[in-house]
């Protein structure tokens, strides 16, 4: 079969039966991660469509791989290649020490303005947790990635910026001690909306029952504060018939057949999420509240291993691995591929290709269930038997539904 890029028409994808989909597969341990997520994603779709239909996985390279080959950490054919094709997957790269080139994940966001990093938590049956009911935690994190501190500007304390900025505040009436250092957090009615706009369809088209906006507007009222009030605002103009703030639902209890919008505090949130998990649901975020957020979320269903990310705009979309390139293990066949084969089902389910996501996440309960698992849950799942990425891979070939 010969493929053809995936498209995007008012608003929708459109998918042909044979997508072409760029992947990056990483360094480190990157290539044993890619290998067996591919074999994964290839049996899943035949599964699930009888033969009749398939990815063609188009290589692209970026991180050391690229360096060796054309001397340049991330070439501009790599980002010409995933523009055109809308959608790419991609495995970890490792950040050069010293710096000196573009963020790989910077240059994407930035070029195909993928304005939501989306994180789904939950937790799988028989994997090791530290608390004591993982299986009630079960969000989808939208996270907003490009403003905040994303766009944040500094200035070095007791540098001249700094100083003429502070003089400047001082003339507006505002007090900052001399000397300081000066970080600037910009966000806007714009970016924040269309943010929460992206959380509330979810919500709706997934049928999940609230969207709690977390902010910490106590304390910062135009940036923060703004976030949560240009997140009931659009509800209302946008999702009126579809959603009720909580206040109108009589202390969120109550089935109203809407979504719920709800607000909390970023640090209460922290709380709420250890102590009352099932009350949320969908959580939408700026930017830094919720890159603290979805590590400590990935933290309480048992870690990074199994956690998938995506970093999704307007007919755009990038899904990759969430941790790093754990170069340690590098060419053993040892590492989990659990984050980047997640990502992956969350790359099929945003494309419509529902039961491919089913599947895999099947095979990943299944291969579980049976304890062949790879040596981080090994480790603390007693009497499951350790097996290699490629072996574990296998076992969730096995379990696909
Ligand atoms: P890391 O690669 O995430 O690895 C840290 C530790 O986390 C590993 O030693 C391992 O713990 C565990 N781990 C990570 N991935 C795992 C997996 N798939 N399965 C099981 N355990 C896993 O973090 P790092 O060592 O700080 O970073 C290494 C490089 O990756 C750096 O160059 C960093 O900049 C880069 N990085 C890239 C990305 C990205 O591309 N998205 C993200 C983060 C970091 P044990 O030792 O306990 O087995």
């Amino acid at each position: 079969m010969s493929g053809t890029p995936i498209q995007y028409r008012d608003g929708r994808w459109i998918v042909p039966d044979t997508p072409i989909i760029p992947f990056i597969e990483g360094d480190g341990t990157g290539p044993d991660i890619w290998r067996a997520s591919r074999r994964v994603f290839d049996a899943a779709v035949r599964k699930t469509s009888g033969g009749k239909r398939a990815v063609e996985w188009r290589e692209v390279v970026a991180g050391e791989k690229a360096f060796k080959a054309t001397g340049n950490w991330l070439p501009e054919e790599t980002l010409d290649v995933i523009r055109a094709h809308r959608v790419a997957i991609k495995g970890p790269l490792t950040t050069p020490v010293g710096g000196g080139i573009r963020s790989l994940n910077v240059a994407l966001r930035q070029l195909l303005d993928l304005y939501a990093c989306v994180r789904p938590v939950r937790w799988f049956k028989g994997v090791p947790a530290p608390v004591k009911e993982p299986g009630k935690l079960n969000v989808i994190i939208f996270r907003e990635n490009i403003e905040d501190v994303y766009a944040g500007i500094e200035f070095q304390a007791e540098s001249k910026e700094a100083n003429d900025l502070i003089a400047r505040l001082e003339a507006l009436g505002k007090k900052v001690r001399a000397g300081s250092a000066i970080g600037i957090k910009p966000m806007s009615r714009f970016g924040s909306q269309r943010l929460v706009v992206k959380a509330i369809r979810h919500a709706i088209d997934a049928g999940r029952p609230s969207v709690t906006l977390v902010h910490k507007g106590n304390i910062m009222k135009f940036t923060e504060g703004a976030f949560r009030d240009w997140g009931y605002e659009v509800a209302k103009t946008q999702f009126g018939d579809r959603t009720i703030p909580e206040a109108e639902t009589g202390a969120g209890k109550g089935d109203t057949g809407r979504v719920v919008i709800k607000d909390r505090i970023a640090d209460s949130m922290f709380q709420q999420l250890l102590l009352r998990p099932a009350e949320y649901s969908v959580l939408a975020t700026p930017n830094l509240n919720g890159d603290y957020l979805s590590d400590a979320c990935a933290a309480q269903v048992g870690g990074l291993g199994l956690a998938p990310g995506g970093n999704v705009g307007d007919g755009y979309a990038v899904y990759e691995a969430t941790h790093g390139t754990a170069p340690k293990y590098a060419g053993l066949d040892k590492i989990n591929p659990g984050s980047v084969i997640l990502s992956g089902a969350m790359m099929f389910e945003e494309l419509g290709w529902s039961e491919v996501g089913r599947a895999i996440i099947a095979g990943i309960e299944g291969a579980i269930a049976a304890g062949r698992v790879t040596y981080d849950l090994a480790r603390q799942m007693p009497g499951a038997t350790e097996v290699s990425t490629s072996t574990f891979a296998d076992a969730i070939i096995e379990h696909l539904a």
